[in-house]
């Protein structure tokens, strides 16, 4: 493959950044950005004649040094500069550098004291507040540079979830509560990253007339669909339909083919006739005037939206935000998180849950604060007298410990065995082969009641890493070892995708908010959506359990492991 102007002008400008970021000959480096504006007035098969005659160093700027990069960079798609400059460091550290508020060396202090390597590391640090204490940032310096995370997200065209959601909420609010506007397409299906904000509308010609105006977008042609972007650069797309065939046409547009198709052979099989917009018999259309109606008369159990993946279900009941009697995993201003131990406390207590398991960072997480042995004291003195006032509520003394390089947990075994419950969880070290194997050990170990984050997928930003699902949760399984899923919006791991024949299987699940605040702790209805699309049953998510099973749960786990 030969290389393109654009990426050749890329490769400089990784040259140039790794050699800012080691303060190299500033001469040097000035060499290089005159080369690139140079270069940025050429046509591509310009410069690609220049090389082919071996005639670079004609153009202006470009030395012996640099034309000698981009020759390499033309055939090999990467030179012995690049890769002698950069080191060890990662290559995404310059998605930073796009950041008008980060130079070369405050980049580096985040990527030396943090660990942070790229543009979505960044953000997580930010919402998880670790730039408050490094110094040279602050509260007002994080705040800046998450706003233009934002931006830079939003230009490269795909949007999360929880920032489509609020996207939307706040078009409903400017619509008057008349106007038939439903979420459709990936949305509607609660997808963890979106392209496309898609909404079914009520086919009057003036929807738009009416509405897309106050929505602060342009009218258009009266097409049955209406692409359009935001200000925010999102695109949006409006689905025409008539007021008749909204419920139907509501569920076609919010179910994979698997369930869309399961829901037309029962209708075949009663002699009906499902298409997007009716259900007939013979020449007769039937009147189907809500959702619910639709899965009845097919003789199926309703499945919400986010629940249309798989095959729809005669029987089944589907997990609630109301189901769940409490949750596990949060921090608060012991670690890192933004609200006290007592706000965290009283908000949990608040939601009329019956538990709450508190689960600061273990020690080796220094960046985030973790706790040493003296705090874990001072903790479990405020939580003992708070549970001597809130009884029957109870505060369960958990710790999300680090799973080190070989699967060990972070604390000595006679500290892990005080806790009620110990979330494992890798942050550091991601790049290793035998990640499978380190989790495999943490799931072994007596104390560890449940494996946290379990792929360290950061949505739009970091890949998961490559695991063996099957050998986790197959050791899961068999230890009664709970597998988090993470309800964080940027997280959502494991994996809904894993979950539905894990769950099968036997594996437990437990949905933890990760909150690092009060609100953080609504996240769970993520991960309720999460469980719904997986079609987990509410016996297999932990948090529906009462407090005395959870309790005898992980006193099994210990003594079937110490086995
Ligand atoms: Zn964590
Ligand atoms: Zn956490």
């Amino acid at each position: 493959m030969t290389a393109s102007l654009p990426a050749v002008l890329e490769h400089l400008r990784s040259i140039q950044f790794f050699m800012e970021m080691r303060e190299e000959n500033p001469f040097k480096i000035r060499s290089f950005r005159a080369a690139r504006e140079e270069l940025k007035g050429l046509k591509e098969d310009e410069l690609a004649q220049f090389i082919k005659e071996n005639r670079l160093t004609e153009i202006k700027g470009v030395g012996k040094g640099i034309a000698a990069v981009i020759s390499e960079f033309w055939q090999t798609s990467t030179s012995a500069d690049l890769r002698k400059i950069i080191g060890g460091w990662p290559l995404s550290l310059l998605e930073l550098d796009e950041l008008s508020g980060l130079g070369p060396k405050k980049i580096r202090a985040v990527y030396e004291q943090l660990g942070i390597s790229s543009l979505a590391e960044l953000e997580y640090a930010c919402l998880e507040n670790r730039l408050v204490e490094l110094s040279g940032f602050g509260q007002k310096t994080q705040e800046k540079l998450l706003n233009e995370i934002e931006n830079i997200k939003a230009r490269r065209g795909k949007i999360l979830l929880c920032d489509a959601i609020d996207e939307t909420r706040e078009f409903r609010s400017r619509l008057p509560k008349e106007a038939l506007f439903e979420e459709v397409g990936a949305l509607g299906m609660r997808h963890e990253v979106i392209e496309t904000l898609e909404f079914l509308v009520e086919d009057k010609k003036g929807f738009e007339a009416k509405h897309l105006e106050k929505l602060g977008l342009k009218k258009s042609p009266g097409k049955r669909e209406v692409s359009l972007k935001t200000k925010h650069g999102h695109s949006l797309k409006f689905i025409h339909v008539a007021k008749a065939s909204f419920p139907i046409h509501r569920v076609f547009l919010t179910s994979s083919p698997e369930h869309w198709h399961s829901l037309e052979s029962a209708a075949r099989k009663k002699k009906l006739l499902l298409t997007a917009n009716e259900l007939k018999k013979s020449d007769t259309i039937l009147k189907i005037q809500s959702e619910q109606e639709l899965y009845t008369e097919l003789g199926f159990v309703f499945h919400p939206p986010e629940a249309r993946e798989y095959a729809a279900e005669k029987s089944f009941e589907f997990v609630n935000p109301e189901s769940l009697r409490g949750c596990f995993h949060a921090h608060s201003t012991y670690s890192d998180g933004s609200n006290s131990l007592k706000e965290m406390l009283d908000a949990a207590k608040s939601r009329g849950w019956e538990y709450f398991g508190i689960s600061e960072h273990s020690q080796t997480a220094f960046y985030a604060r973790g706790l040493k042995d003296a705090d874990l004291k001072n903790q479990w003195k405020e939580i003992d007298q708070y549970n001597k006032k809130s009884a029957p509520f109870r505060v369960l003394k958990g710790i999300e410990s680090d799973i080190l390089k070989e699967g060990d947990l972070d604390y000595p075994e006679k500290l892990l065995a005080d806790f009620d419950f110990v979330i494992a969880s890798i942050h550091q070290r991601y790049g290793l082969k035998e990640m499978t194997d380190r989790i495999v050990a943490a799931v072994r170990n007596p104390y560890s009641s449940m494996i946290g984050h379990i792929s360290g997928r950061l949505l739009l930003g970091r890949e998961p890493y490559r695991l063996n699902y099957e050998a986790i949760i197959r050791e899961a399984i068999a230890t009664h070892t709970v597998i988090e899923l993470n309800c964080n919006p940027h997280r959502l791991d494991m994996d809904w995708r894993h979950l539905r024949q894990a769950c099968e299987a036997g594996l437990l699940i437990a949905l933890n908010p990760d909150a690092h605040s009060v609100e953080g702790l609504d996240d769970v209805q993520f991960g309720v959506w999460m469980a719904r699309k997986a079609l987990v049953a509410p016996s297999q998510v932990i948090n529906t359990w009462p407090l005395k099973k959870l309790l005898e749960l992980f006193s099994k786990q210990r003594e079937k492991k110490a086995a």
